[in-house]
Order: structure tokens, then sequence, then C-alpha cells
């Protein structure tokens, strides 16, 4: 049958075969608060996209703890106006380019952190929809041996964990220390640590029931937090990767010309505080490590909760206890 290939009217787009819809599921919310904020609406404007943007089929998301921070107001003075659909992860299929996007096109499957500077006007539809629209640089091609889920977990906690190894200048025969070692940033800044820069030592922190996950992510040594306090032993280390919250201990454990890098709250110099600039070019340069399975994702076994289980998702992510990453799917 003829299927239009552009549009064919001002309200209605044709792509590759399939129709897109005018409205959408996504959930959304019209006043900052906790979980009961949240509902699922059937009648929400397929987000249109700019030049510079591709139209996203959503398969898969993910939540971060940034998605109930913002919900709870954390940075009100920032963000976009309501009604706010939440998710920043993202992996799903292109279903329409803008006319200045240069090497993606439809059909194309893939992956990422839909705001670049997570805190500061993050997109006012986020990935928690069946569409989304999303600048190409954010987005990176899916490597083939991920599904959808495991994909979409991936994005800002890896970017992050990368970013701020490469902002400490961690490199091959460095120590590192990462707190929360068994959450999204943590479980990654351990095996780039370890697989990707050749740390000559990896630590790392969590609560007993965690410890053997944490060395099967290439730790040398696990450190029990309900046991232990990491920052009364004799050993120091090149960096401590802080993922919890912890920066005054942080600053213990660290060798005197050794940095903190803190991802929850200020530290002191020569520690440094910083918050992700999410680009698709750091998992292009990944790649390699996660298609050669160097790098693993990390999916909390008691996801994925279904599209329709976005509360209990959230509420879940939100006692801190998830081990690696709390996916939606199928959206
Ligand atoms: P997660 O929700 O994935 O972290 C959950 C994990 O944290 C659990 O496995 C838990 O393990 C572990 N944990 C909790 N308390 C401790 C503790 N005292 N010591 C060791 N482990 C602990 O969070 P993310 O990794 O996604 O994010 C971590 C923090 O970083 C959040 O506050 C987030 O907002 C922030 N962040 C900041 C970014 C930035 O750009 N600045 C970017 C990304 C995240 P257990 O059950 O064993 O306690």
């Amino acid at each position: 049958s003829a299927v239009p290939q552009s549009a064919s009217s001002p309200t209605e787009t044709f792509t590759a075969g399939a129709k897109i819809p005018l409205k959408m599921k996504a959930w959304v919310y019209e006043d900052f608060g906790d979980v009961n904020v949240l509902r699922l609406d059937e009648t929400v404007s397929v987000p249109e996209i700019r030049d510079d943007q591709v139209l996203i089929k959503v398969i898969a998301a993910a939540l971060n703890p940034v998605d109930y921070k913002r919900r709870q107001g954390w940075f009100k003075a920032t963000d976009s106006p309501f009604p706010i659909v939440p998710g920043y992860d993202v992996a799903g299929v292109v279903v329409k380019v803008g006319s200045k996007v240069k090497i993606l096109k439809e059909g194309d499957e893939v992956y990422g952190d839909i705001n670049e500077a997570g805190l500061n006007n993050p997109k006012q539809f986020g990935s928690l929809a069946e569409y989304t629209a999303v600048e190409e640089k954010l987005l990176a091609i899916k490597p083939a041996n991920f599904d959808f889920p495991s994909a979409a977990g991936l994005p800002l906690a890896i970017e992050t964990a990368y970013e701020g190894l490469e902002r400490a200048g961690f490199s091959s025969g460095k120590s590192i220390l990462v707190l929360g070692g068994a959450g999204g940033v943590g479980s990654h800044a351990i095996q780039l640590a370890k697989h990707v820069y050749g740390a000559s030592k990896v630590a790392a922190t969590s609560s007993t029931g965690k410890l053997e996950l944490l060395k099967s992510l290439g730790a040398d040594f696990a450190i029990d937090y309900t046991k232990e306090n990491f920052e009364e032993l004799p050993e120091k280390f090149d960096v401590v990767y802080d993922a919890v919250g912890l920066e005054e201990k942080a600053a213990k454990a660290v060798k005197e010309d050794g940095v903190v890098v803190a991802i929850v709250g200020p530290v002191s110099p020569p520690g440094f505080f910083f918050v992700l600039t999410a680009d698709g070019a750091y998992l292009t340069k990944l790649a390699p490590f996660l298609e050669n399975g160097k790098i693993k994702p990390l999916n909390d076994p008691k996801s994925p909760f279904p599209f329709s289980k976005v509360v209990d998702a959230f509420i879940y992510l939100e006692t801190g206890r998830a081990t690696g990453k709390v996916i939606i799917f199928p959206i």
C-alpha cells in the first residue's frame, strides 16, 4: 500500500510506514511533591522536534535519583514549566529527524541521557512517555548486544562515572575507592576504573549482601559499611569517587595528593563537585567496551517495571537500596 513518506498534512506525519500519532501516553505532574503528584495521562501531545533533534519512539526508560529530586522541587528555580513529563534516560527507535540532523536516520536504535545540563532547564517532555524529542548530539547508536531495557539503564549513570574519572585525571596504575559501589553510578565507576583505565586497585563500599556483586564488577576488595568505617582504614587512595554524599569522610580516605570526586554535595579542594554534562560521544567512546562485554549493564533484579507501574518504580528507587538501575519497560 502507498504510505506517504513525508508530512501529509499539518497535523499528521507518516514515517517508515508507521504513523506517528498526535497524542500519546505519558507520566506527568503539575506540582512538585511526593509520588502522588504523578499521573498517567493518555492525551499528551507528541512533542515537536527542533532542527537538531530526532523524535524517538521510546521502548525503555530508566529512573535516576535526579528524577525524584526534581519532582520534589530541588531544582525549581531552573526547572521547565508544568506539566512536566519526567525521565532522563531513554532507549528507543528514531521515527523522525530534524532538518539539521547529520547522522541519525529513521529506524536507528538509539539511547542517551536527554538532558545536556541535568539541573538547568531539563526537558519539559522527558522519557517516561511513548515519544520524546532529543538532540542528536545527546544520543548514540545502541550496542547491538544490548537489549533496549539494558541500554536504557546506562546513559546518565555511565556518563557520570566516566566524566568524573576523566575530570579526576584517573589513569592506569592509580588506586580508587568507590563509595556506593552497588548503585547506578558506582557500579560503572568500578567497572570503568578496573576494565577501561587499568586501575592498580579498586575498593568499593556497600552493605553486606552486595559485597560479592562489587567483586564481580571488578572490585579487588569490598568494604561492608555496616561493619567498617572506610575512612579509618590505613590504606589511602589516589581517587575516592563519592556516589553517596559522604564528602567529609571521603576526604579522609584520599592520599595527600589524591582527589575526591563528589557528585552529591560540595567537597573541599582539591576534591571537586560536578554535575554531568550529558554527551552521546561518551557512549560512542565507550562502545567498544560495551560491545566486547568488558562493561556490563547492572539492572536491578526487581526491574523492569512496566510503564503502568512507574509509581512503584519511583517508590522503590527512593528507598536508596536499588542495585544498579531501575528500568521501565515496555513503554
Ligand atoms: P542509586 O539509587 O543507584 O544508589 C543506590 C545504591 O546506593 C544502593 O545500591 C545502596 O547500596 C547504595 N548506598 C546507599 N547508601 C550507601 C552508603 N552509605 N554506602 C555505600 N553505598 C550506599 O543512585 P545513583 O548511583 O544513581 O546516584 C547516586 C547519587 O549521585 C544520587 O544522590 C544522585 O542524585 C547523584 N548523582 C549526581 C550526578 C551529578 O551529575 N552530580 C549524576 C548522577 C547521580 P546498599 O543497599 O548496600 O546501601
